[in-house]
């Protein structure tokens, strides 16, 4: 079958296997994947030779991930989050728009352009993107804390903006061109319908969708059909969106998020997070693929002092006025350094803000690039932003470190229940011969609290807040973090440890731990937990001692029962 009669698989195929082979590279090459999407994107796109893509069909893919993943956002979220947030974000995402937009407008004017194509760049620079944002913050565990739910609620403001702006600007445009002051009424008529619509949105979802969207999910779990419940998932993530999109002209992201957010509430949110990821993130990975398609390289060598500035507006002029906002309401500066790195970029909204202002007439192709060639740059860059980040939260000295900053590694200790920074914790001295625990949860749990009747301290590591409450009054020494993180599993004091017990269900973060565990010390006994037998060969080649496999304990213990 010629391929210009099934552009849809086409596209699917072409974006996901050169997204998955370039992918691939940059991991060897110990580069981010997204490196890769974003190759396999400029390759599958017009301005090179070969194949190319659909490119309003990769777009429109992409924005499937959009949903998707702010569907998984939501259920993270509550509404009491929302509000709680809502003091910092609103005035927060404002207040950063409004500065982005005037340096942008700065640049533009600079350049010779028009205000209003000035105000639709600048306006482009200061929004971020949900897919760069939502997944900087989960690949670092950050979602589920203070700092991560004060981005987010930003970004449900910054989408909030946006389609304020969408309705908007076409409304402006023809009002100067028609140069009437009548039509500015109409302006902020058609504003305010188009807030009234988002409200009714959101109290539809608040008052029904919140009774119905849990019925509707626990009635499909009880039909016992795994299919079906899937089904339900999606369908309640792309059809309230759709909904929201359609009938209340609010955005896709807006409608999947308070989707997710009245689910969220349900016992079954953890169940509907399980079955949306994967193919979550086979969209998301297609965002990228999309953000490379639309840049025209030769942007980069046209103008470089342009895209300089550019990227400069969008990675540190945003991120300061986002950095002194944030201070400016009392967060600590490790907060606020967060934030600010996870806002600066651009992304998805950036592209339909420039795709609008060409319709109109309003922005040039040329102008156009600059916005894409600083997203892309925007996008590579932010990684690195957090790397920094970390690193220096690290490498300072503790008196810098607040309390409350939930994500850094923190030990506390189980009798005063104060909680300690990392320098101070390897000062303290735990006890010779300890325990160390990854992992609270249905297995750790049990685990810790058979060990702790024993004669050992117990020192437990878990990035989950209520199992770290949990460890912490059953009367364990807790870190605060990713066991997989070098620098984590350092304040385990491994080196006078007696046993390392490893009881996360993630194989490959497992093995990661066992790996540095054995690296660090060849004479520990490790144990570790795992699902099949394939899992269980993996952690006992990188170096346990004993790793049991669930589901064959469970078999041996129904056969020992008899
Ligand atoms: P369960 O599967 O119920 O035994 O729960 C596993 C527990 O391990 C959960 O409480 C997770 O929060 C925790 N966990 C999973 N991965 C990690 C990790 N890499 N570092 C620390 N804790 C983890």
């Amino acid at each position: 079958m010629p391929e210009h009669q099934t552009p849809l698989i086409a596209t699917i195929s072409a974006g996901l296997v050169l997204a998955f082979i370039f992918g691939l590279l940059a991991h060897r090459l110990r580069i981010q994947p997204l490196v890769g999407y974003l190759l396999a994107g400029i390759v599958v796109g017009p301005f090179t030779p070969g194949f190319v893509a659909d490119q309003e069909l990769v777009v429109e893919l992409a924005e499937i991930g959009v949903i998707l993943l702010m569907f998984g956002v939501g259920l993270h979220f509550s509404l009491k989050d929302l509000l709680s947030v809502a003091r910092i974000a609103v005035p927060g995402a404002a207040g950063q728009i409004a500065v982005a937009t005037a340096m942008g407008t700065g640049l533009a004017l600079w350049l010779g352009w028009s205000v209003q194509a000035g105000l639709v760049f600048g306006l482009a620079l200061s929004v971020a993107s949900t897919v760069v944002l939502v997944r900087a913050l989960q690949e670092r565990r950050l979602l589920d804390t203070e700092r991560g739910r004060i981005a987010v609620g930003w970004l449900v403001v910054e989408d909030l903006v946006m389609v304020l702006a969408l309705v908007m600007l076409p409304a402006m445009a023809s009002a100067s061109a028609a140069g009437g002051g009548g039509s500015w009424l109409g302006i902020v008529g058609s504003l305010a319908l188009t807030l009234s619509k988002v409200a009714a949105f959101v109290a539809v979802m608040l008052i029904g969708g919140r009774r119905l969207i849990p019925w509707l999910m626990h009635y499909t779990a009880h039909t016992g059909s795994r299919e079906l419940f899937r089904l339900a998932v999606y369908a309640i993530a792309l059809g309230v969106a759709f909904g929201a999109y359609k009938l209340f002209g609010a955005s896709f992201a807006l409608g999947a998020f308070f989707a997710g957010m009245v689910l969220g509430e349900s016992k079954l949110s953890q169940r509907a997070t399980e079955e949306a990821m994967p193919l979550r993130d086979a969209f998301a990975v297609l965002f990228f693929v999309s953000v490379g398609m639309l840049l025209n390289p030769a942007v980069l060598v046209e103008q470089p002092l342009a895209i300089f500035l550019t990227v400069a507006i969008i990675v540190l002029g945003k991120s300061a006025a986002a950095y002194l906002i944030v201070r400016a309401f009392g967060y600590p500066h490790e907060t606020a350094l967060t934030i600010s790195a996870s806002l600066a970029q651009i992304g998805e909204f950036s592209f339909i803000l420039a795709g609008l202002g060409i319709g109109l007439g309003v922005l040039d192709g040329q102008e156009r690039d600059l916005i894409l060639a600083g997203a892309i740059i925007s996008i590579l860059i932010n990684p690195l932003l957090f790397t920094v980040l970390q690193t220096r939260a690290r490498s300072q000295a503790s008196p810098d470190i607040q309390e409350g900053s939930e994500e850094r590694p923190r030990v506390s200790s189980a009798t005063s229940g104060e909680v300690q920074t990392p320098a101070a914790a390897s000062a303290s001295a735990i006890s010779a011969g300890h325990d160390v625990l990854v992992g609270y949860g249905r297995v750790g749990s049990v685990v810790g609290k058979g060990l702790l009747g024993s004669a050992r301290d117990l020192l437990v590591i878990e990035d989950r807040e209520e199992a770290v409450e949990e460890a912490r009054r059953d009367g364990a020494r807790v870190v605060l973090g990713n066991a997989a993180d070098p620098e984590v599993l350092k304040l385990a004091e491994l080196d006078s440890a007696a046993r390392l017990f490893v009881t996360i269900p993630e194989v490959f973060e497992a093995g990661q731990i066992v790996q540095q565990a054995r690296a660090a010390r060849p004479d520990l006994e490790i144990f570790a937990r795992a699902h099949s037998v394939d899992c269980v060969r993996h952690l006992d080649k990188l170096g346990a001692t004993l790793t049991v496999s669930g589901e064959e304990e469970i078999a041996r213990r129904m056969l020992a029962s008899r």
